[in-house]
C-alpha cells in the first residue's frame, strides 16, 4: 500500500483545487480544444488519431483507446511513474503549497525535523547552483572546466548534471550560506562545511574539487560528490550520511533516469555516477548508479518501483564482475529480470565508450547484454585453463551446477549444447551424458532445498517461487534501429517510401511510429525533405523533441536497401521476441501445473521462434 489512507482528505482536494489539470496534462500532451473539452494523442498507448481527451469542467482525463482516466493525481503516477504521496508532493510543489509531510510515503504532521531538512535541501541546492556558477562563469573554475571537457564531459553534460567546482578557499561556502541566514550547524550536518577542530567555527567541507550533485528520486540536491583535480586523496569525497543522504537507499540520477525506464521498463544500473553520466551522452539515458557501496536490498526496492527489468553494466575487473555476481542474485531474488553486459578487456564503461564510442556501447554492450547463466559461465570459463584434462574437468563441474539451476529446461538445453563444444565434447552420447549429470545435480539441489540446508544458494529458493524470465535482449537496439531509419527517412522520400511499404507503423516506440506517421503524410502532399517544415507540423513539444535529437544525433553513414531491411527485419522481431517471453511463461505455468506433455509442446513453439528470429 502506498499509504492512501494516511493522506487527508483535505490535503489531496486542496491539491487537485490549485492545480489545472489542463495545465498539467498540457505539459506531457498537445491538447487542442474540442467543444467542451481538450483532445490530443494518448501518452499511455500507441495511436495516431487522439483518442485521448480532457474535460476541464470535471478536471478529468479520459482515453477512449486504452481506457485510461482519471485526475491530475493518476496522470502524474501514470506518466511519472510516483506513488500516490510523491503524486500529490509533486502537483503541492507546483501549486506552492507547502510540503507538510517528511521523508516516508507517509503522512506527518509538519515538525522541526521537516523544516531542518526543507532548509537543508534549500541550502544544498544553492550550492550546487553557486559551485556551478564559478565553474562557468569565473577564472578560478577555468582549471575545472578544461578538465572535464578534456575528459568527454561538454558543456551540455556539464549542463544536465549540473557539475560545479568548490574552489580552494576554506570558508567560501560558509560565508555564502551565513549572508543567506543558514543556521551552520545545521548545514554542518548535512555535510556542506565542517566544523573546525579547535570547535570554532566552519569550514567548507569541499575544497579544490570538481562538484557533482546528488539528487534524491525526487530530483532534490541532498548531497555531492568532489573529486580532485590533481592526484591527491582521496579521490573521491561523498557527503557523509546525513538525514537527506542514505547511500544504502539512493540511487544517482533516477529523477532523470525515470521517464526513459517508464517507455521500456528497462533500467541499466552501472557502479558509478561518472558512468551514468558519460552513458548519457551515449544516449543511454534509462542509467541509475549506487553512489559507492554495493547494491542493498533497500536499492532494489526502489528499482522494482522503476521498472522491471535491470541491466548490469559493471566493471569488466575482477571486482566489478564480482560485484556483479553479486548484484544478480539480489536482483533475481526480488523477481526483476536481469541481463548483464559485457565489458571487454576490463574496461568499465567510461572508458569503453572512451575507446569505441557510443555507438558501439549502445549496440555491442547494452544490447547484447548476456542471461545471467550466460554471465556465470562465461566467467567460470575465464577462471579456468581447459588445455588440460584436469581444469576442463573442473570447469565442467562448476559449469553444470550453474546450469542445473536454470528453470527452464530449453534454457538448460541451450547451456548444455554451449558446454559441449566449450569441452571440445561431439556426439550424441557425449551430450547425453552431461544431461544426465546436470540431471543429477538438478535432482541434488532440489532435495536440498527441501531439507531447507540449501546455504548456498539461498537466492535459489526465491527463484523456485517465482519463475525469472531471461529478458530479451535486444530492446534498445531495436530503438536505435527505428531512430536511425527514421533520421534516413527525414532525409530522403525514397528511403521513407521504402520505410512506408515495408514496416509502415509498426514502430515499437510509439513516439516513433507518430513521426513516421506525420512523416509519411508530410511527403504525401508532395513536399520535399525539410526538416523544420516537417517539424513545425508535428504540433507537439515531445515529438518534436524527439525528433530533433534523431535528426540531430543519429546519421547512419551508408544508406543502402541492406541496410535498411536489416534495421526493418531488428524492428519487426520485437513483437517476436515479446512473444516468446509469453510463450516462456506459459511453458512454466504448464510445467508448474504438471502438464508435461503441453510443455513440451510450447518448448517446440518456442525452438520454432527462436529459429525463425535468427533467420
Ligand atoms: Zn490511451
Amino acid at each position: 500500500m502506498n499509504g492512501y489512507g494516511l493522506i487527508p482528505d483535505e490535503v489531496r482536494d486542496e491539491v487537485l483545487k490549485r492545480n489545472d489539470i489542463v495545465d498539467i496534462v498540457g505539459q506531457y500532451v498537445h491538447l487542442s480544444k474540442n467543444g467542451k473539452y481538450l483532445k490530443g494523442l494518448c501518452p499511455f498507448h500507441s495511436e495516431k488519431t487522439p483518442s485521448f481527451t480532457v474535460t476541464p469542467e470535471k478536471q478529468i482525463f479520459h482515453c477512449y483507446g486504452c481506457g485510461k482516466s482519471g485526475t491530475a493525481i493518476q496522470f502524474v503516477m501514470g506518466l511519472e511513474g510516483y506513488s500516490y504521496p510523491e503524486a500529490i508532493t509533486h502537483l503541492a510543489e507546483l501549486a506552492g503549497i507547502p510540503i507538510i509531510w517528511g521523508s516516508g510515503d507517509s503522512y506527518a504532521e509538519r515538525n522541526p525535523r521537516n523544516e531542518a531538512k526543507d532548509r537543508l535541501i534549500e541550502a544544498h541546492e544553492l550550492t550546487a547552483k553557486m559551485y556551478h556558477y564559478i565553474l562557468m562563469n569565473t577564472t578560478e573554475g577555468q582549471e575545472a572546466l578544461r578538465y572535464l571537457r578534456e575528459r568527454g564531459i561538454n558543456d551540455k553534460l556539464i549542463e544536465q548534471f549540473q557539475i560545479g567546482y568548490a574552489p580552494p578557499n576554506w570558508d567560501m561556502i560558509v560565508k555564502f550560506l551565513t549572508k543567506r541566514q543558514f543556521d551552520l550547524a545545521l548545514v554542518e550536518k548535512g555535510g556542506i562545511v565542517s566544523a573546525r577542530t579547535n570547535g570554532e567555527g566552519y569550514v567548507d567541507r569541499f575544497r579544490n574539487r570538481v562538484m557533482f550533485p546528488i539528487w534524491d528520486r525526487r530530483g532534490r540536491i541532498v548531497g555531492f560528490a568532489g573529486r580532485v583535480l590533481d592526484g591527491s586523496q582521496p579521490k573521491y569525497l561523498n557527503s557523509p550520511e546525513t538525514m537527506l543522504f542514505n547511500k544504502s537507499k539512493l540511487l544517482y540520477n533516477v529523477h532523470q533516469a525515470r521517464p526513459h525506464i517508464k517507455r521500456s521498463g528497462e533500467i541499466v544500473l552501472f557502479e558509478g555516477f561518472a558512468d551514468v553520466i558519460q552513458a548519457w551522452e551515449a544516449q543511454v539515458m534509462n542509467g541509475v548508479a549506487t553512489m559507492g557501496t554495493a547494491l542493498t536490498s533497500e536499492h532494489v526496492q526502489l528499482l522494482k518501483q522503476l521498472g522491471d527489468s535491470v541491466t548490469l553494466c559493471y566493471d569488466g575487473d575482477d571486482a566489478g564482475q564480482a560485484a556483479a555476481m553479486k548484484s544478480i542474485d539480489l536482483l533475481e531474488g526480488s523477481g526483476l529480470h536481469v541481463a548483464v553486459a559485457m565489458l571487454p578487456d576490463r574496461m568499465d564503461p567510461d572508458e569503453f565508450i572512451k575507446a569505441h564510442g557510443a555507438e558501439r556501447f549502445r549496440h555491442a554492450i547494452i544490447a547484447s547484454a548476456v542471461t545471467p547463466t550466460k554471465f556465470k559461465l562465461i566467467s567460470l570459463r575465464r577462471n579456468h585453463i581447459l588445455l588440460e584434462d584436469d581444469g576442463k574437468r573442473r570447469f565442467k563441474d562448476a559449469a553444470l551446477r550453474v546450469v542445473a539451476q536454470v528453470e527452464s529446461p530449453v534454457e538448460r538445453e541451450m547451456h548444455l549444447k554451449e558446454l559441449a563444444s566449450l569441452l571440445e565434447l561431439s556426439g550424441d552420447s557425449a551430450i547425453a551424458s552431461l544431461k544426465q549429470e546436470c540431471a543429477n545435480i538438478r535432482q541434488k539441489l532440489q532435495k536440498n532445498n527441501q531439507n531447507g540446508d540449501n546455504q548456498d544458494n539461498w537466492w535459489n529458493n526465491v527463484r523456485n517461487d517465482k519463475q525469472v524470465i531471461t529478458p530479451p535482449v535486444l530492446r534498445p537496439a531495436y530503438v536505435y534501429a527505428e531512430r536511425s531509419l527514421l533520421a534516413l527517412m527525414f532525409q530522403d522520400i525514397e528511403v521513407s517510401n521504402y520505410v512506408e511499404r515495408n514496416l509502415g507503423e509498426q514502430f515499437n516506440v510509439d513516439d516513433h511510429a507518430a513521426l513516421a506517421a506525420y512523416l509519411y503524410a508530410y511527403y504525401a502532399q508532395g513536399k520535399e525533405p525539410d526538416f523544420s517544415c516537417y517539424l513545425a507540423t508535428l504540433q507537439d513539444d515531445r515529438l518534436e523533441k524527439t525528433a530533433a535529437s534523431i535528426s540531430m544525433a543519429e546519421v547512419p553513414l551508408r544508406n543502402d536497401t541492406a541496410l535498411l531491411d536489416d534495421y526493418i527485419g531488428q524492428i519487426l522481431k520485437v513483437p517476436r521476441h515479446r512473444e516468446i517471453e509469453r510463450k516462456k511463461e506459459e511453458m512454466v505455468q504448464a510445467e508448474r501445473s504438471g502438464d508435461i506433455l503441453r510443455a513440451a509442446q510450447i518448448a517446440q513453439d518456442i525452438i520454432a521462434l527462436e529459429q525463425q528470429l535468427k533467420r
